[in-house]
């Protein structure tokens, strides 16, 4: 559904003025939660941002098997065996940005850096469209000058004469370059809180666009306002307090989902690995069992959500967290700027991945495992039988259909 119609709704009325009563809602649901309450909460049809804050709670920890049984038939419901995939392409990593726990930012002293032309951008759309892949995630850092709206929307008309989904994962837009960006063919954007605490997030962001809080949590309104088809919302676990972040994250998705109910919503869980960290910031781990119980007590939330899980984890975690609520994978990922049609990137990777399968590797491991992986927006008629994805991969090989 197209919100283009929609005025653009202010940033006093936007999500800011909701969090603050929310993380009190939180702080009370969350000290008082007991083994009892998790029962009751999951034995719900559908749940409410109490019920969320108790399964996100110590207690809802020592109940996970249930949190996963409730977590796999909603996914099994809404999304059976299907699985989207899909790859980012870096544009280019110019960053006038200084956020503390990232090795690319303004001051790291990285010479090294710069944005795919349009010639550039092109071999890159067809060395991963030869993959198979039909979804693509394009990303740069935070440097107007350089990789701004024009840059974007140009860029985003290249990859759209190809592939049938375009999602952004770039910095903040005012709603007039986000209507831009949306009409030269992007259709859903990425953007990460990093964290939903104001305070943790100003220690962490000391200088660059990117500080401004309030900018940043309204983007995914003004996307939604200006007319993007999905938008997908996460938070940086790991910067700060993961239980937090996460009921702040399905906090943001509902009011978004209120505001915007054609929108369609999804997260992504990334998982801060240390080797991306830079100078003296500590992570606080996140240890597997929470992150599971991040991702199933979000499934149960919002059955409906499509969920990402990328490269950043283990190929072993993906595959084990398949049915509790995973939707869509990255593969065959490249994070160097140029990865995909040079051996060689023109740059550093922004950070190591750690699942490094190709995408015929994936989709080959999904249908082992007794999934369907999806290709594209849109399903062949008669589609539901597992060996699909090569008759899937062949009609799109002919038909050329890209969008
Ligand atoms: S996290 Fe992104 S915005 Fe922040 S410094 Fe790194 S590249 Fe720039």
């Amino acid at each position: 559904m197209q919100n283009s119609d929609n005025a653009y709704i202010p940033i006093a009325d936007g999500f800011a003025p909701e969090r603050a009563g929310r993380a009190r809602l939180f702080a009370e649901s969350l000290a008082a939660a007991g083994p009892g309450d998790v029962r009751r909460a999951l034995d719900k049809d559908v749940l409410n941002e109490k019920d969320f804050a108790v399964l996100l709670s110590p207690a809802a920890g020592g109940e996970l098997e249930a949190l996963a049984r409730r977590a796999r038939d909603e996914t099994m419901r809404r999304f059976g065996r299907a699985r989207q995939l899909f790859a980012p392409l870096y544009l280019g990593n110019y960053c006038t940005n200084r956020c503390v726990y990232c090795g690319f930012h303004a001051g790291s002293g990285i010479k090294k850096r710069s944005a795919l032309t349009p010639e550039e951008i092109d071999a890159e759309a067809e060395a991963l469209y030869a993959t198979g892949l039909r979804r693509v995630l394009i990303l740069t850092g935070d440097a107007p000058k350089r990789t701004g709206a024009d840059y974007i929307a140009a860029a985003a008309a290249v990859l759209a004469r190809r592939f049938s989904s375009v999602g952004i994962e770039v910095p903040s837009q005012s709603v007039e370059d986000y209507a831009r960006i949306t009409r030269a063919g992007a259709d859903s954007m990425t953007m990460f809180q990093e964290t939903y605490d104001p305070e943790l997030y100003a220690r962490l962001h000391p200088a660059g666009p990117k500080r401004d809080f309030a900018y940043r949590l309204d983007a995914p309104q003004r996307a939604a306002a200006a007319g993007m088809r999905g938008v997908n919302l996460g938070a940086l676990l790991g910067l700060g307090d993961w239980r937090g972040d996460i009921f702040m994250t399905g906090m943001h998705a509902l009011f978004l989902q209120r505001r915007f109910p054609g929108l369609e919503i999804g997260f992504s869980l990334p998982r801060i690995r240390p080797a991306e960290t830079a100078g003296a910031f500590r992570p606080s781990p996140v240890s597997d069992r929470d992150f599971v119980q991040a991702l199933t007590a979000l499934r149960c939330f919002m059955p409906h959500a499509c969920i990402t899980l990328s490269t950043r984890e283990s190929a072993f975690m993906r595959d084990k967290l398949l049915p509790l609520g995973v939707t869509r994978l990255s593969a065959g990922v490249s994070t160097g700027v140029g990865g995909y049609a040079r051996p060689e990137p023109k740059n550093n990777v922004q950070f190591a991945i750690d699942d490094k399968r190709s995408v015929s590797e994936m989709a080959a491991d999904l249908e082992k495992l007794g999934y369907r992986p999806v290709f594209s927006d849109w399903l062949l008629p008669g589609g539901g039988d597992l060996p699909l994805a090569g008759a899937l991969r062949n009609a799109v090989g002919a038909t050329g259909t890209g969008g």
